[in-house]
């Protein structure tokens, strides 16, 4: 098998049927016509990769949902309007009235809420676990759950989870186990090699690149496909043919991308580490960190997503450090070409956590290192220095 570098490359592509072109081409429609009667009938039999109707998806979406699948080393793929809907959709072609979801502490907040706040209104009992709660979860499966659905590295608190652990248990009760595999992407980390049945991409982050558009994919394996497929179905989810497009070239340089990602992310978690004003960085892929050995037996890489906890939470001080941040933007989303940070404070959780300081996500982009570093230490001494209380 090739190297990752150069599947990211082909995958998906078909030059052949385009005329040559290297990229498939955006393909709009929502009416196919049939050429006869016979083929209005063989266009609705299973397997038919356009079927017979434009929300079926067209070739620019089976180019996309079919590189997806063969990168994350999965069944098939669905392409969903938003990283949220797929969270969202994966999760409801699964469970019904009467069954208990495991949810991981840490999950990603929207996702949270949709759980707690829908999926408990049609008679789902949700409950939470610690993220590193590892083949304890047993405690919590019970003959009724359904669904194990984690995120690993939490996107927030940056946890690692024992996913072959969780899944072995989890599929010891008949349960399916789904991850949001965001962070790592499918370059770095394998869901399906490590129990997972279904893996969830925000394809808004690494895959799309570049802040520009919005997307989310669910991969599944055989066990979970047909059930992924008829639920995602049967609520008429459908992406746009423009926004396929991007995500299939931000695909093409997504391991160069991850690459340079991962290395300003590790120099800038390290060095921040040795600011008095931080009290704790979180990253998996640092070697004090908790979830460094499992990242290190289950990972191929790190994103350039991580956490930091200022000694603060005065919000003068906090005002200080964001606004004298020039090469950082204020702002929600993560994995474009643009570094951001964003305020947290406090992680929403229903467990207690250990965290006491003011914990802001940092998210490393593609500028060079040299001024990231500069910038960060330059607008932490600004805001902490110049004030002898906020360090005590
Ligand atoms: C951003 C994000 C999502 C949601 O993706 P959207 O495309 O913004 O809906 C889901 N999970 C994680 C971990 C994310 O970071």
């Amino acid at each position: 098998m090739h190297d990752a570098t150069t599947r990211y490359i082909h995958a998906g592509r078909n030059p052949d049927a385009y005329c040559g072109l290297v990229n498939t081409p955006i393909f709009r429609g929502s009416t196919v016509l049939a050429k006869s009667y016979e083929a209005w009938e063989a266009s609705k039999k299973d397997g038919n990769p356009y079927a017979n109707y434009g929300r079926f998806g067209t070739p620019t979406t089976r180019a996309f949902e079919d590189a997806v699948a063969e990168l994350e080393g999965g069944h098939a793929s669905l392409v969903f309007p938003s990283g949220l809907a797929a969270c969202v959709h994966a999760l409801l072609a699964f469970v019904k009235a009467g069954d208990h979801v495991l949810i991981t502490d840490n999950i990603y907040g929207p996702t949270r809420a949709f759980v707690s706040n829908v999926l408990t209104r049609f008679g789902v009992e949700v409950e939470y676990f610690v993220p590193t709660i590892g083949t304890a979860i047993s405690k919590q499966l019970r003959p009724n759950t359904r669904v194990v659905f984690t995120e690993s590295p939490g996107s927030l608190t940056f946890e690692v989870c024992d996913l072959p652990a969780i899944s072995e248990a989890a599929h010891a009760v008949g349960a399916f186990v789904l991850i949001d595999n965001t962070w790592a992407s499918p370059l770095y980390f394998k869901p399906f090699d490590h129990g997972a049945d279904v893996s969830i991409q925000a394809a808004t982050k690494y895959i799309i690149g570049h802040s520009d558009a919005l997307l989310g994919t669910a991969t599944a394996n055989e066990r979970a496909w047909p059930l992924l497929k008829a639920g995602a179905h049967d609520f008429g989810q459908t992406a746009s043919p423009d926004d396929l497009f991007l995500a299939l070239r931000g695909l093409r340089t997504m391991p160069i991308r991850l690459q340079r990602h991962w290395s300003t992310g590790v120099a800038l978690a390290q060095s921040l580490e040795t600011h008095p004003a931080i009290a704790r960085v979180l990253h998996p892929a640092l070697p004090n960190d908790p979830g460094h050995e499992l990242w290190k037996r289950d990972f191929l890489g790190a994103s350039g997503l991580f956490g930091i906890e200022v000694k603060t939470k005065d919000p003068a001080v906090l005002a200080r450090l964001f606004d004298n941040l020039t090469l950082f933007g204020i702002g929600l989303s993560w994995g474009g070409f643009e570094s951001l940070v964003v305020p947290v404070g406090q992680p929403l959780r229903s467990l207690p956590t250990d965290s006491q300081g003011y914990l802001i996500r940092v998210h490393a982009g593609l500028e060079h290192v040299t001024d990231l570093l500069e910038d960060f230490h330059r607008a932490l001494d600004i805001a902490f220095l110049s004030s002898r209380v906020a360090v005590a």
